[in-house]
This record gives structure tokens, sequence and C-alpha cells, in this order.
């Protein structure tokens, strides 16, 4: 399908439209050249309000139209889109994605509960585009009418961005990582004031094992049969939160099946410019992985909002005495981690016209 022409933009929904990850979507889709925001929703605390009343709005300008919504209930009777933007806590994402699913409605992920089944796509759309032909599969399985496609846990992509050009080129067999999380990772209100202020905490619910399992499973091919050949590397994450608003940094060391020089590996990885870059979708970067070579690079506050917060920077490249390569990537939660994610898979559906077809 070819883009929509302006004026004739997609109606869209973004369901837990009142959350940290919600209001993302509103601000990216505020000025989007393919999707109108026709419709928010959040719980039964919110449905009934105005958008304005309903949510604590945290950055930004709230655009007047938006302000003026009504949210609504998070039900597909009552939320009439076929593409909805989910930003649910992940609870309720287990129960609503599904029944809009079953609607006929195509539903963009941001939630945990649905990532690593066998028949749903875990996508970035420069990493792993060929994961879309689980949509196959989850249509036999599960007889829905839409679909479910995912977009990864937001530290699990800035691992993965990262590392995907050096898999292509020299095999991920072993990583061992440690994420240093911003706080807004955890939604809002988030972590308390006093538990994260001058602190590091050493352990994020579930993080670890997120990272580990989604890091895997964005490395693997999808075979001609449409099943997933899953990577054979092993990940182990260290999960840290640290007081950064915004931005996640990962310090990683990696081992690879042919080991790469430090200058073989910034060659890779200065080159790479994704497997989607000829659709130039409206949300990708002109860079996906921006490479610094500066000694105390990258930083959240000077490096999460490169390409639009939807840049990777990657630096500190260099040799290891363990494994075989060290590097640092770090990259903007809210939006490449999670808003902006879900928009540029959204834009891959549409560009490669399977939002249409199914
Ligand atoms: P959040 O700030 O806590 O927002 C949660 C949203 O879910 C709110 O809109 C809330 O509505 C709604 N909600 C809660 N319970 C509900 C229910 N029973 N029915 C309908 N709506 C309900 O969380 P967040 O950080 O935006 O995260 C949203 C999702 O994205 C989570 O699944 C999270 O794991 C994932 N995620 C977050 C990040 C990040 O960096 N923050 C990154 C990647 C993925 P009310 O306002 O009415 O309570």
């Amino acid at each position: 399908m070819s883009a929509p022409r302006a004026g004739d933009r997609i109606p869209v929904a973004v369901l837990g439209a009142t959350g940290a990850v919600g209001q993302a979507f509103v601000r990216l889709l505020a000025a989007h050249p393919w999707f109108r925001l026709a419709e928010v929703s959040a719980s039964e605390r919110s449905a009934g309000k105005s958008y304005r009343d309903a949510a604590r709005w945290l950055s930004g300008a709230l655009p007047d139209d938006v302000a003026a919504m009504t949210v609504l209930a998070t039900d597909p009777s009552a939320v009439r889109s076929t593409l909805v933007f989910s930003a649910l806590e992940a609870d309720a994402a287990a129960i609503a994605e599904p029944a809009f699913a079953r609607a006929g409605r195509f539903v963009l992920s941001n939630a945990s509960c649905f990532r690593m089944e066998q028949d749903v796509p875990l996508i970035i759309p420069e990493v792993n585009p060929e994961q879309l032909g689980l949509l196959v599969r989850q249509r036999e399985n599960r007889e829905w009418k839409g679909a479910i496609v995912t977009n990864p846990n937001c530290a699990a992509i800035v691992i993965a961005m990262a590392l995907a050009p050096l898999d292509r080129a020299f095999g991920l067999r072993k990583l061992f990582v440690s994420t240093m999380q911003a706080v807004s990772g955890a939604g809002y209100p988030g972590v308390p004031s006093l538990d994260i202020l001058g602190n590091v905490v050493p352990f994020i619910n579930k993080e670890e094992g997120k990272i580990e399992s989604e890091t895997v499973k964005l490395l693997s091919r999808v075979t001609a049969a449409g099943r997933l050949e899953m990577s054979p590397a092993t990940v182990s994450a260290h999960a840290n939160r640290v007081p950064v608003e915004h931005g996640h940094t990962a310090v990683m060391s990696a081992a690879f099946e042919t080991r790469p020089t430090p200058d073989e590996a910034l060659a890779v990885l200065e080159s790479w410019r994704g497997d989607v870059s000829e659709l130039a979708l409206p949300s990708s970067p002109a860079r996906p992985l921006v490479i610094t070579r500066e000694q105390d690079r990258p930083q959240p506050r000077r490096d999460a909002d490169a390409g639009g917060g939807m840049a990777v920077t990657v630096g500190r490249v260099r040799a290891d005495p363990l494994f075989d390569i060290r590097l640092v990537a770090m990259g903007h939660n809210i939006i490449r981690g999670a808003a902006g994610a879900s928009i540029l898979n959204a834009e891959l559906l549409v560009a490669r016209g399977i939002l249409r077809a199914m």
C-alpha cells in the first residue's frame, strides 16, 4: 500500500492513553502524516471524563482537540478504530488486547503479555520485519479476524538494535548486559522519589527475564514454513533503576562465533541502516544507530533525543578481555522503547499492505 494521502489519514485509537506511554502516543500522533488520533481509552477510573481531566499531562503542550476528547472504556464495543495502539498496563492488556483482535482490530501492543508467544510478531522494523510472517500462523491458531503485533521491552529494543548488525556479521553467541534504566520506564507515578533520588535500585520486577528472552527472539529468524528458528545466543542480564528521567543505558560484553576486532565491529555498526530503509517510513530515523567515538558517550541527558528519540546511540566499542567486544548502547525508553516503536510497526504494516489485506 502506498502512503495515505494528506487529508486522508487513518483514524487510530490509543488504549491506556492517560499513562506515560499513552501520552507519548498522543504527542507523536499529533503531527503524524499517516495516522489521525480519533479515540482514547483508559481504565474505568478515567472513562467518561475529558482527556484533560483524566490525564495528568506530563510534558509539552496538550493538543486542544485531544484535551476535549471523552476517554472511552477499553472495550471493542466502545472503541471503533481498526488500528489500535495499546499502552495498557500488563494485566489489563492481557484481557483487552485479545478482545480487540477477536473483534477484527489490529493491536500494536507495548505490553509484555503476548511478546514471547510463538505466533506473535515481536518486531523492530530495521531488525526483523520478517516476523510479520508469523501473523499467518496467528490467524490459523487463534481464529482472530484482527491481529496482535508487539514491540519489545524498552531495554531489550536498545540492546537488540545495537547487536543486530554484529549478530548478522559475526554471529552472537553470548551476551552479558547490565542496564541503567530511567524512572519513566516504570510509568506514572512510577518509583517513589525517596526510593530513587540519589540512589540505584538493583532490581526491576521481571525485567531481566524479559531482556534475556526478548533479545533472543528479536535476533531469531523465521523459516520458510513460517516458524521461529531461535537464535543460539545466551543472554545474562542485570537490570538497575537509576535516577535518570528518560533513556535506558545498556553496558554489554559480547562473544561471537567469529571474533571481530573493535575496528571491524565499528565498521559494521557505522554502515548499518536496517532492513527497511528503502521504505522511508515516516518515523524511521535517518540512521537507526548513531555511533559515537567520544569516550564518555552515550549519555541519557545528551543522547536520548537522537533521531527524535528513535535512534539508539552506541559507543565505547572496544576489545573485551573476557568475551570479544564491549560496547554501550542508549535509547529513549518512551519513544524508541515504547510509543515510537509501536507507531513505526504500524507504518510497516501499512507500507507492506498487511493492515488492509488481513
Ligand atoms: P502507566 O503510566 O501506569 O499507564 C497505564 C495505563 O493503563 C493508563 O492509561 C491506565 O489508565 C491504563 N489502565 C490501567 N489499568 C487499566 C484497566 N484495568 N483497564 C483499562 N486501562 C487500564 O504505564 P506506562 O509506563 O505508560 O506503560 C504502559 C504499558 O507499556 C505497560 O504495559 C508497560 O509495561 C509498557 N511499556 C512501558 C514503557 C516505559 O518506558 N514506560 C516502555 C515499554 C513498554 P488510568 O489512567 O485510567 O489508570
